[in-house]
């Protein structure tokens, strides 16, 4: 069965383009990047723009996307801190994880040994944004003394996620924590810790004041590559935000008034809806849904069209001013957020077209 519609246009050019000058921008600075390929689910080809931008390793969140990045002649990092249930596999697809529990670190060890593997590990801190990562001093302390003495592991060093939960901003200070933590470490066990992965792709707001530490020598990037966006996903000066295009097929076009007619319950999420009236307007369905994507995360290219809502399988916009004319059958192009991007690419409803 040919499915054309929905479709997620990519445009790997763009993608390529922002992960070159973002690569350049971080080895100026001597920080290598991690090109994070969790947004387009292990995507080999989108990967494959990011390693022809420069990308020094590869990075996701899940075991079975670097599984589908092998092919690669780059070490694969896992972001999300490793499920023990996955340790085979983890030793298996990845060179090295975030971790924060040495149980977990302890799982991997095990496996490291049966694999005759050494396994590398960054511990991750947890500077306040209270996602993933060891808060107490005293605790990264036993952590490290515990890690130190597991077979085929390698405390490859010591990193952060800001930004992701308790929205806390990437900063000089609370990235110098980091930095005095490392060398508390270092001079305590006489070890050296190679990198200091200084988080993600909201950090490179710090480089036009040139307030990152310069001990930080990594960052883990991927909508700043992808979506050429940054901290608060504001667009990033000099990147490009036009690699993605989500384009669905008009079903329907009718005039209809703009509230419901009849008494009004609860829609098919459970939701009391509420609706402003503009008189009869025009209307069109597009068949893409909530299945797909939610309509909050789509944007119409044309300015003049407005999203009314959507349902599991029906995208129901107002077409009274839009800027051409349009008939069933017509496509309609909307620029996706992150969330929108995340399930596209997520959905085997919608197919992908690389131009
Ligand atoms: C998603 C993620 C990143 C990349 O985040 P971007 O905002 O896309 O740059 C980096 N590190 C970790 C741990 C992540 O989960």
């Amino acid at each position: 069965m040919l499915m054309k519609y929905p479709q997620l246009k990519i445009n790997l050019a763009s993608i390529q383009a922002n992960t070159k000058t973002v690569v350049g921008w971080c080895h100026d600075r001597g920080i290598q990047v991690a090109g994070v390929t969790k947004l387009i689910c292990g995507n080999p080809d989108i990967a494959a723009a990011f390693a022809a931008g420069g990308v020094d390793l590869l990075a996701d969140s899940r075991i079975g996307n670097l599984k589908k990045l092998a092919a690669f002649n780059l070490q694969k990092m896992l972001l999300r801190i490793p499920m023990i249930s996955q340790a085979e596999e983890i030793v298996k697809w990845s060179d090295m994880a975030l971790i924060s529990e040495p149980e977990t670190v302890l799982a991997l060890s095990e496996e490291a040994v049966r694999h005759k593997k050494i396994y590398r590990i960054i511990l991750m801190i947890d500077l306040g944004d209270l996602r993933e990562g060891i808060y107490h001093e005293a605790e990264i302390h036993q952590a490290v003394r515990r890690i130190l003495k597991m077979p085929s592991i390698h405390l490859l060093g010591l990193g952060t996620n800001l930004t992701c939960y308790g929205g806390v901003k990437p900063e000089r200070n609370n990235l110098a924590k980091l930095v005095r933590l490392k060398k508390t470490i270092e001079d305590t066990y006489r070890i050296s810790l190679d990198v200091i992965s200084g988080g993600n792709g909201s950090t490179l707001s710090l480089f036009p004041e040139d307030e990152v530490p310069e001990e930080i020598n990594q960052l883990r990037v991927g909508s700043a590559l992808t979506m050429g966006i940054g901290l608060n996903d504001e667009p990033i000066n000099g990147l490009r935000q036009d690699a993605f295009l989500l384009a669905a097929e008009i079903t329907e076009i009718r005039e209809k008034p703009s509230i419901p007619v009849g008494e009004i319950g609860l829609d098919a999420f459970g939701v009391k809806p509420f609706f402003e009236d503009q008189g009869m307007r025009l209307r069109a369905i597009c068949a893409i849904g909530r299945q797909d994507v939610h309509p909050d995360h789509l944007k119409p290219m044309d300015p003049g069209i407005r999203i009314l809502g959507a349902s599991s399988d029906h995208l129901i916009l107002d077409i009274t001013d839009a800027s051409s004319s349009l008939k069933v059958g017509s496509v309609l192009e909307f620029r996706p957020a992150y969330g929108g991007i995340l399930s596209a690419m997520t959905s085997e409803y919608v197919n992908k077209v690389f131009v």
